[in-house]
């Protein structure tokens, strides 16, 4: 094929866990010791070797090398690039496969137990990397064949390879600074001769076009980083080598002024992510660069619209020409592998899909469209064009009473009757509670029994009446152990929920789960997020019984437990063809009927979590705003359907609060949980400055950690608190919820926290939190 007249076509990367999990299974057994090195090996190149046959049968003009991984392609830049932090040994020259996952998970096989590296979210999705460590005097030096030899089996094949590098700069950005603090930009004269290096290598095996990603690109990134940009592509010489820039997840806006100055080849654009960002890159960009256009989204499971987006492509041809290549918007590490293994969705809903296998086939088909016309693929359009219009007028999806409600809100529904200071009152005279209430999070420990139960049930060894009453056995359990320990606000312990967001979408409509759906969370696990596909509503109460009967057991106040809609959404593949705005108020509305079913049935405390609301946050300042406003009026119109009396908590679990505190306290909830003994209870320092209005429980201890607290520790830790949160808006609660934690450690742990909130009580001598004391505060 010639370059001249050919629009070429890509993916940025393929899901690297196998068509049924195969990586996770042989990553494990490895860990275990039960298979060996040679035995890993074969099963990953066995999947790098189905992935790049895919791309090649699909038609594709590359094959994407560079793109498996056992645990994280971030840490195995770190191999390449001899980032190999000290506790983890001298490594000189090669870096072996123990090392990389020592260095992930704090042992591996064969080597000396250590601190594992930390870990992180990779930009706005649910996948996490390991972050790189530099310390001033970091040095690099080329450390993993790992690359290389994958390209050399790809080429052994036939293929044409496009090797895929994580760009210096963003590399750099994603690390952090160990021991002095200092700027990360200085070391990329130490950097750069590494990457240089693989650059000659690239060219000595003949590769035609590198992808670097450089996906920092879509941030708002300060100007030296902005011009180290400029600086960087100028310094690496590429040879024969070209170069394909590779942003993804969002637009370039600001950047947009950067990129078009770089000496690179070629510019891959998430045109998925910002649509918009490609006629003006094509308008700006030199004539002799190619502009990839991912069209495809790396992010969610639909189908696309090829009839829209030849569209797009053929308007950009126009300036462009055969400059225009045709890709995936970012890797498709971000999606499930193959719809084709899902056996039990309904074929409806099944044709509405698409997975990582059936975009790549997208991307050759829209390639093929842009270079031999419409009507060779008129076939293709015309299916894809009908599986269109039966999501855009199925019943299944649009409905009218949903709708109705929606359109019919109004301002009432997200205000809850009376300001804080006045509903504190009611609640104060309903609960009766002590001067630093002490309460948890929700869940307790999740034991073999409870999975077994449930596992039970859902395999139809047991029936429903059997479910429910050995359900409610642990029910039993947990409120007699939390009235034994003394704790004064209790929960029913979720023992009925595998997870905090699954739990609700199997009951309410407009979701869908698949049983092979899987995606990368991080190293080997994977998470299967359920489908949001449809308009949602609540068919039927889905906690009340169970808080009802927890309730029925103790005169102390139950908490009713919900998961937000913010929460929800941010965890699931959410539907495209509405904003995710609405669709997370059709949820608010559906948890709102929960939250009043649940006052009805005499629950007077009720927690909705939301510990994604920060984490979803769009990447850019300049949309935060319209995020949070959506946001915070999803939370309120679930939370305000209750009278005064009712007490609405909520829980967050993190700690960096600063940036988005205002929209945190205009959720307006009673009572906020949030973590923060890592932090030592800094961030309260940020509720000081802003004067948290309402309740607050900081989290006394981290649960993240076997370690139990003692006391003392924990007196130490409120009497912090105290500096700056009025003792009467203080609660006293653990970070998180307890469930990944054992029975023996959490009965001694809230021993102490018990124990540590009623000697403060007497300290503070008041038996009770009176309210007419509190200093004055706005209502
Ligand atoms: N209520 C949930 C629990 O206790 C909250 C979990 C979370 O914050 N992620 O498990
Ligand atoms: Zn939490």
């Amino acid at each position: 094929m010639t370059e001249t007249n050919h629009h070429q076509s890509h993916i940025l990367g393929f899901p690297r866990i196998g068509s049924h999990r195969q990586a996770k299974k042989a990553v494990e057994s490895y860990w275990r010791e039960e298979i060996s090195l040679a035995e890993l090996e074969k099963v990953g190149q066995q999947i790098e070797e189905h992935n790049w046959k895919l791309q090649a049968d699909a038609g594709l003009d590359y094959v994407t090398v560079g793109d498996f991984s056992w645990y994280d392609h971030v840490l195995d830049t770190s191999a390449l690039l001899g980032v190999i932090p000290e506790r983890f040994g001298k490594h000189n020259g090669k870096v072996d496969i123990n090392t990389i996952f020592c260095m992930a998970r704090g042992q591996a096989p064969k080597v000396q137990e250590t601190t594992a590296c930390e870990m992180t979210k990779w930009f706005n999705t649910n996948y996490h990397y390991i972050v790189p460590e530099f310390t001033e005097q970091q040095t690099f030096h080329l450390a993993s064949d790992v690359l290389f030899n994958a390209i050399d089996r790809a080429q052994a094949k036939g293929y044409q390879v496009k090797p895929v590098l994580l760009g210096p700069l963003t590399y750099l950005w994603l690390g952090k600074t160990k021991g002095k603090d200092f700027d990360k930009l200085t070391l990329l004269k130490k950097l750069l001769p590494v990457y240089q290096e693989i650059i000659n290598q690239l060219n000595a095996k003949k590769i035609h076009w590198v992808q670097i990603d450089e996906p920092i690109l879509i941030l708002d990134l300060p100007k030296a980083w902005q011009d180290a940009f400029v600086e960087v592509y100028k310094q690496l010489d590429f040879k024969q080598v070209k170069s394909l820039l590779a942003t993804y997840f969002g637009g370039l806006e600001d950047n947009l002024a950067v990129v078009k100055k770089l000496p690179v080849d070629g510019v891959h654009l998430d045109v998925s992510a910002d649509a918009e960002q490609l006629s003006q890159l094509a308008a700006q960009i030199p004539a002799d660069k190619i502009i990839s256009a991912g069209v495809i989204s790396g992010r969610n499971i639909w189908k696309a619209d090829l009839n829209k987006l030849s569209q797009v492509l053929h308007d950009a041809k126009k300036t462009l020409g055969a400059r225009l290549w045709i890709a995936t918007g970012s890797s498709l590490l971000h999606t499930p592998v193959d719809l084709d293994n899902e056996t039990k969705l309904d074929a409806e809903l099944k044709n509405w899909l698409a997975f990582a296998t059936q975009k790549v086939h997208e991307v050759a088909v829209l390639a093929n469209i842009l270079n031999q016309g419409q009507t060779s693929f008129s076939r293709e359009l015309s299916e894809n064009q009908a599986a269109l219009q039966s999501r855009q007028h199925s019943t299944r999806i649009h409905n009218a009473t949903v709708q109705q409600r929606l359109a019919s809100l109004t301002k009432q529904y997200a205000e809850r009757k009376n300001a804080y200071a006045k509903r504190a009152l009611a609640q104060h005279k309903v609960l009766k509670l002590p001067l630093l209430p002490t309460t948890t999070i929700g869940s307790f420990p999740q034991t073999k029994e409870i999975r077994v139960i449930r596992q039970d049930f859902k395999a139809g060894h047991i029936d429903a009446q059997t479910y429910i009453q050995k359900i409610r056995e642990q029910i039993a359990d947990v409120i007699k152990r939390q009235e034994h320990l003394d704790l004064d606000v209790l929960v029913h312990g979720e023992a009925e929920r595998n997870d905090m967001v699954e739990y609700f979408g199997e009951l309410l409509q407009g979701f869908a789960f698949t049983s092979n759906g899987w995606v990368q969370s991080y190293g080997s696990r994977c998470v299967k997020p359920p489908i949001i596909f449809g308009d949602v509503y609540r068919p039927k109460p889905m906690t009340v019984e169970w808080s009802q009967y927890a309730q029925s057991l103790t005169k102390r106040p139950v908490k009713g437990m919900l998961t937000g809609p913010v929460t929800i959404l941010a965890w699931s593949f959410v539907r495209d063809d509405q904003p995710h705005a609405t669709t997370a108020l059709q949820i608010a509305l559906a948890l709102r009927d929960e939250v009043v079913d649940l006052e009805k049935a005499g629950i007077n405390v009720i927690q909705i979590d939301e510990p994604a609301f920060r984490e979803a946050l769009p990447l850019r300042k300049n949309h935060w705003q319209e995020y949070l406003d959506w946001a915070v009026h999803c939370f309120r119109v679930s939370a305000s359907g209750v009278q005064d009396e009712t007490q609405i908590h909520t829980h967050m679990c993190y700690s960096e609060f600063n940036d988005v505190i205002d929209s945190i306290a205009k959720l307006d909830a009673d009572v906020i949980t949030i973590e923060s003994s890592r932090s030592e209870m800094e961030l309260l320092k940020a509720f000081e400055s802003f004067s948290y209005p309402n309740e607050i429980g900081p989290g006394v201890y981290d649960i993240h950690s076997p370690r139990v607290p003692s006391s003392p520790e924990i007196v130490t830790q409120l009497e912090n608190a105290i500096k700056y949160v009025p003792i009467a808006r203080l609660w006293v609660n653990p970070d998180c919820g307890l469930k990944t934690r054992n029975w023996p450690e959490v009965e001694q742990a809230l021993t102490n926290m018990v124990s540590a909130a009623k000697s403060l009580r007497t300290k503070y001598n008041q038996e009770s939190a009176s309210l007419e004391e509190l200093p004055s505060r706005e209502a």
